[in-house]
């Protein structure tokens, strides 16, 4: 902004300090964007991996491993960060945004970063007098859900998780490692209702109960008792803690109440701008774009990459994300690349329920058009370069990338421009010319998301030092 022929820099308020803020600040600070960046976060700690809390429940990585940023690095970086306040309205007029302690801050731009609520089921007796939920029956969102179903589960004999999507899997599986006998209720008629077909639901449902979790589909949670969750099938499953995962909705309240134009999320154009104030923007779980809310990480660090170009002048825009769902559960491997229920097209599908491995491509005009492994995800990152690349595919291709020999296609072996980190959009090229696997996440931020390509990485770096990739990228 230029004032009397002096730059001046504008004044940025991010409202929400998650995945999808934390990238934005990371890029913008990368390119010395010209803003005063204030950041508000109603938790009262530092940004962390949202992603890896289940891991964390089930003691696969320690609390502090998720940690983004210390406040110490928005210190460092000139970056004004207000933890534990909560925004609590905008007065777009003023552009004004006022805090839950009662003061306030003035913006030139706006990010909405709020990310998403769970949603409560209607469920009889969950929660207590107050409105509030009852102590033990727990959501699974935040650090401070996390915190206090750790401490129901240090106890707890039996739990009842509610929602067999990717979020109840998750969870339950995480709550059966830590040693609490754990039962899934779903009401659709299969887990993961929304992304996978019946083949493949029970390839899946059969793994969950191989691994001593109890699968209810096609029931109700109705109504919490003192002897436990009655199901309307008739079935009372005793249980010492109850948890929530029935999806979750846009945190758009407060963009709605400033009069943002709002369906679900906060509607944003290509730039990832409100279509009604220009001085608005919103990444993330929050934000609509093209009538879609993504809900995966994937899409809101693009969205937030390509925001913090659009912030600094560039001519940048966001057309949507491809994306690859993966479930990152303890003995359960499942990635769901688009909607394979939904598209159209030819499907090529394998399934060995014995083995636990379940294989499917939808094929349209040639190309992949959306997908699902299950139990080997060997071949994960050719089959995800040919649906990013949309590959123009051979009548004998699809049936040769799902039967293929897992053993015949190492990791190593992966084309450059194979995807390895779906979350961050990471090839292996990349990967390759890094020196070693704190230079791979440092520069590519691979590994940062879910985590599930970790042993991929290290495997990538370790073949690139032996074939030499590291010299030719230092001679790049
Ligand atoms: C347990 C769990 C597992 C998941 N696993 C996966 C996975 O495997 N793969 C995947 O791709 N995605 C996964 N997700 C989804 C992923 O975490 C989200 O897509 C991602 O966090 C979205 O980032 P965000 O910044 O939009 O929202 P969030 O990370 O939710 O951040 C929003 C932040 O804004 C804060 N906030 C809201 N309103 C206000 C306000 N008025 N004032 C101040 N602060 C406010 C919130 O408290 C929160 O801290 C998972 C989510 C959960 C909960």
């Amino acid at each position: 902004m230029t004032v009397r022929g002096r730059t001046v820099r504008e004044r940025l308020v991010v409202v929400g300090n998650g995945m999808a803020a934390t990238r934005l600040v990371e890029d913008l600070v990368r390119r010395e964007a010209p803003y005063d960046i204030t950041v508000i976060g109603d938790e009262p700690h530092p940004a962390y991996n949202r992603i890896l809390l289940s891991a964390v429940l089930e003691e696969a990585h320690r609390p502090e491993d998720i940690w983004l940023h210390e406040p110490r690095w928005y210190d460092d970086h000139g970056v004004r960060l207000l933890l534990g306040q909560r925004a609590v309205r905008v007065d777009r007029e003023r552009r004004r945004v006022g805090l839950s302690d009662g003061g306030g801050c003035e913006y030139d731009r706006l990010v909405f970063a709020t990310g998403a609520r769970p949603v409560l089921p209607p469920i009889r007796g969950i929660v207590d007098e107050f409105g509030g939920l009852r102590p033990d029956v727990h959501a699974f969102r935040s650090y401070a859900d996390y915190g206090r179903l750790r401490e129901a589960a240090s106890t707890a004999r039996r739990a009842v998780v509610v929602g067999g999507g990717l979020l109840g899997l998750q969870v339950g599986r995480a709550l059966s490692v830590v040693g609490v006998d754990t039962e899934i209720v779903e009401v659709g008629p299969m887990l993961m209702a929304r992304q996978l077909g019946g083949s493949a639901a029970r390839v899946l449902e059969r793994q969950v109960r191989r691994l001593g979790t109890e699968v209810y589909t096609g029931a109700r949670a109705a109504r919490l008792t003192a002897d436990g969750m009655l199901l309307d099938n008739g079935y009372a499953l005793t249980t010492d803690l109850v948890v929530l995962a029935c999806g979750s909705r846009p945190a758009s309240r407060l963009a709605e109440r400033a009069g943002l134009f709002v369906r679900r999320g906060v509607v944003v154009d290509d730039r990832l701008t409100s279509i009604i104030d220009d001085r608005v923007h919103a990444i993330g779980d929050c934000a609509e774009h093209r009538a879609r809310i993504h809900g995966f990480v994937g899409p809101a660090w693009e969205q937030a990459t390509t925001l913090a170009r659009v912030l600094c002048g560039e001519d940048a825009g966001y057309s949507g994300s491809r994306i690859v769902a993966r479930l990152r559960a303890n003995g359960l491997d499942v990635a769901v690349l688009g909607e394979p229920e939904t598209t159209d097209g030819e499907v090529v599908e394998v399934a060995n329920p014995l083995a636990g491995t379940y294989r499917k491509l939808v094929v349209k005009d040639g190309v992949v058009a959306a997908g699902v492994l299950l139990g080997d995800l060997s071949r994960i990152g050719v089959i995800t370069q040919h649906y990013d690349r949309q590959t123009a595919l051979g009548a004998a291709e699809p049936g040769g990338l799902l039967l293929g020999d897992s053993a015949a296609a190492p990791v190593t072996e992966l084309p450059d421009d194979a995807q390895v980190c779906v979350c961050a959009g990471v090839s292996a090229g990349r990967i390759r010319r890094c020196r070693d696997v704190s230079e791979a996440v440092a520069t590519t931020r691979a590994t940062t998301g879910c985590g599930s390509c970790a042993g991929s990485v290290a495997q990538l770096v370790d073949a690139g030092a032996n074939d030499g990739s590291h010299n030719a990228a230092a001679a790049v």
